[in-house]
């Protein structure tokens, strides 16, 4: 199915041709969702391999999740007809990281060096507040992991950076160096380390610069308006003066300016290349046309746009089903109904995309798809490899192959208990900071001491003891998977976990197996060829987080962020918790920068919908520890009435009493005729909508949300509640 040079034009429309075509310099395609930018990219790359003569080799890809990423590549393979080795496609991220392990020496990097996760960052933040006798709660760790990661997004260092004369500034930059050099000690970096040290690296070294302008003459980025000024500094340094840059980008999709990126690098690009040729794409391939009229309407409550409005030929389709839920377990269930009638007519579960505004409200809907025994899958959130479990075989794993990592010293020394408490803790992190020197060496010389209690030095030196033996005398002696086996098993983990029966116990024991089945699904990585089994599988968990997840499923729903659908699209989309508060978030709602911004992050999810979108919504929802009543969001008020439908909230639940009578006259709710959605009055608070139940027999109680007088738990046999 290889397409050759004429084909590839072929099933394009005229502005995509051209910017597939363009004569070799640089480009910029500007354009709104489902316009075929990412497939202009794709034929674009294949264009410049058989049409222009370079060689894949001479070409770097860049996008922003490893989702979309390996999509790419795929669709790469498919154009081509074979794999497209010695290409580099990948994000930010990863191509960064690639660059560090064959340079390592030069990025000044142990060998071995590993990543920290945004975790393990904040628990290293603790630490040295901590240890710099700084009050936690005035300087909270999250805020310093904020004001570092937002610095490193800048490109800046803490010596780059003056500081101000006020606590703030001062603190914050003291913060930011004493976590520099404990990472520098430890052989560590973070995730903005990555590119900010692959900068330096060509900063410094203009020789291996050269080498990758030589071989890297045409780069081409997807979702360029996502890019922060050192991914945008790192992307011209790669171009250089004679390399091609190609970017294509969509000003409403722009999402991460909370995390730094700049939506200007857009048009900043047509001052730094002048000469670059811009091409609009306006027709859209991907949605009906009621999905495409509903997210333009959207949209068009944001100023400063570059302006732009899709069209399509296609049909107008069907209308945008709105639904009211009474709660957010209605909300799961009324979502999962649909998933059921949609594969009952022949459809595929993952067709099906359930998309939220943040992670946490994935719990419910998991359950809710639990129950229906239907398969899915969640991307980003707490993915496979940031579970607690997975990360204490991966912290000792870590500690195997890398002494000085302190992060995971912490993290395992004392996990599962051996009796190494607080004190002995506190005594080490002192010891070490005082000499500059690892955990782990600290351990070691303070044992020689004898500085420790009997019992307590017994413990330690055991722990010791233990991760000696689990390292492998050299290289190769055991597989990657026997190490993982290994540690599983002696480090005590295993039996731990065993000792928890309920569900939760045994679903981290499943998960442990799946780390074990991860170890051998392994493959290194063309990149990786230099390290060890066991480094490249530990870099990859850091990066790839979420990739290797339990795929035991084929077919399954799809659940993530709005933020991660990014660039994807799906059949059926369901987006929920579309409500004030949730939808746009609190701290939006009288922010309008924020708010333009949690805008475009609604235009992005409604726009990955192909067919059906559903919007839903609930009444009430337990928020924040509580029950809260929920208002519609206002994107909700911005879709222009033609298009959508209201779903009615599912009423008229009354079920025959015991007695199968159901008398014209009012009734009172007994446990047979309850059920969430009933509609009820009760003498004092007036008329409410029953949202939840609890218990049975004397002890059953209900949740009513009273129109006048809020949410209230109930007991069912006093309440004296009126069927309405
Ligand atoms: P987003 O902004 O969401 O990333 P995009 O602009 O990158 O969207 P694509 O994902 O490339 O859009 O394309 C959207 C859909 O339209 C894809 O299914 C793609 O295959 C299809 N498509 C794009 N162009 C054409 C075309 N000329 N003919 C037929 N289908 C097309
Ligand atoms: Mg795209």
């Amino acid at each position: 199915h290889k397409m050759d040079v004429s084909e590839l034009l072929n099933d394009l429309n005229k502005p995509q041709r051209e910017a597939v075509a363009a004569p070799l310099g640089h480009a910029r395609i500007l354009a709104g969702a489902g316009s075929g930018k990412t497939r202009v990219l794709v034929h674009r790359i294949a264009w410049l391999i058989q049409a222009e003569g370079f060689s894949a080799g001479n070409i770097l890809a860049v996008t922003f999740t490893n989702k979309a990423a390996a999509e790419m590549r795929g669709r790469i393979e498919d154009i081509l007809g074979y794999p497209p080795g010695g290409m580099w496609v990948g994000t930010f991220h990863g191509l960064a990281h690639r660059l560090l392990r064959s340079h390592w020496k030069e990025a000044e990097l142990p060998q071995n060096f590993q990543i920290l996760d945004s975790d393990d960052q904040l628990r290293m933040l603790k630490r040295i507040i901590r240890a710099m006798e700084l009050d936690e709660a005035q300087w909270p760790p999250k805020q310093a992991q904020w004001y570092i990661n937002a610095q490193k997004d800048e490109g800046l260092r803490a010596k780059d950076i003056q500081a101000g004369h006020d606590p703030y500034s001062k603190n914050m930059l003291a913060i930011y160096s004493a976590y520099e050099q404990a990472c520098q000690r430890a052989g560590v970096i973070d995730f903005g380390e990555i590119l900010l040290r692959s900068h330096e690296l060509w900063l410094k070294r203009p020789d291996i610069l050269a080498q990758y302008q030589q071989r890297f003459k045409q780069i081409l980025v997807d979702e360029f308006q996502d890019t922060n000024t050192l991914q945008y500094a790192w992307l011209r340094m790669l171009a250089g003066s004679s390399g091609h840059l190609f970017i294509v980008g969509d000003d409403d999709q722009s999402i991460y300016g909370w995390r730094g990126a700049r939506i200007e690098n857009i048009q900043q690009f047509d001052k730094d290349y002048q000469g670059a040729s811009t091409i609009r794409l306006e027709q859209n391939y991907r949605s009906t046309g009621n999905i495409l009229k509903a997210a333009n309407a959207v949209i068009a409550n944001n100023s400063e746009r570059l302006g732009k409005e899709l069209w399509t030929e296609d049909d107008d389709g069907d209308l945008i089903q709105i639904y009211n839920a009474y709660n957010e377990r209605d909300e799961a269930s009324y979502l999962v109904e649909q998933i059921r009638k949609w594969v009952e007519n022949g459809g595929k579960r993952s067709d099906a995309a359930v998309l939220y505004r943040s992670n946490a409200q994935s719990r419910v809907i998991e359950e809710a798809l639990l129950q229906a025994a239907m398969p899915y899958r969640v991307y980003g959130g707490l993915r496979f490899f940031e579970r607690a479990e997975i990360k204490d075989v991966l912290s000792y794993l870590r500690l195997v192959s890398n002494r000085l990592d302190d992060a995971a010293f912490e993290r395992i020394v004392n996990t599962p208990t051996r009796g190494i408490g607080a004190a002995t803790l506190t005594q080490l992190r002192q010891y070490a900071r005082e000499r500059g020197i690892s955990m782990w060496h600290s351990a070691i010389e303070m044992l020689n001491a004898k500085t420790f209690a009997a019992r307590a030095g017994n413990a330690l030196a055991a722990f010791l003891t233990l991760i000696d033996s689990l390292t492998p005398e050299q290289e190769g002696v055991m597989s990657l998977n026997e190490i993982t086996q290994l540690v599983i098993d002696e480090s005590g983990l295993k039996a731990h976990y065993a000792k928890d029966k309920t569900e939760k116990g045994q679903g981290r024991l499943d998960n442990l197996e799946e780390l074990i089945s991860a170890t051998k699904q392994f493959h290194k990585p063309e990149e990786a060829e230099d390290m060890s089994d066991l480094d490249a599988f530990l870099a990859h968990a850091a990066l790839e987080a979420g990739e290797n997840q339990a795929d035991r499923w084929e077919d399954c729903v799809q659940l993530m962020t709005l933020h991660s659908a990014k660039g994807l699209e799906f059949p059926i989309v369901f987006m929920v918790g579309m409500e004030e508060g949730l939808f746009p978030g609190q701290k939006s709602s009288d922010d309008p920068v924020r708010l333009a911004e949690e805008r475009r992050l609604c235009y992005v999810g409604m726009t990955r919908a192909r067919k059906t979108l559903y919007l839903l919504f609930t009444e009430s929802r337990f928020l924040y520890g509580q029950e809260m009543m929920q208002r519609p969001s206002r994107f909700l008020s911005e879709l222009p009435s033609s298009c959508t439908e209201e779903v009615r909230a599912r009423n008229n639940h009354i079920s025959p009493s015991i007695n199968g009578v159901r008398g014209r006259e009012s009734q009172t709710l007994n446990e047979t005729s309850i059920k969430t959605g009933q509609q009820v009055h009760h003498q004092k608070f007036g008329p409410g909508v029953v949202v939840d139940t609890e218990g049975s027999g004397k002890n059953a109680r209900v949740q009513v949300n009273f129109k006048h007088a809020g949410s209230k738990w109930l007991v069912l046999a006093y309440a004296k509640l009126d069927i309405l």
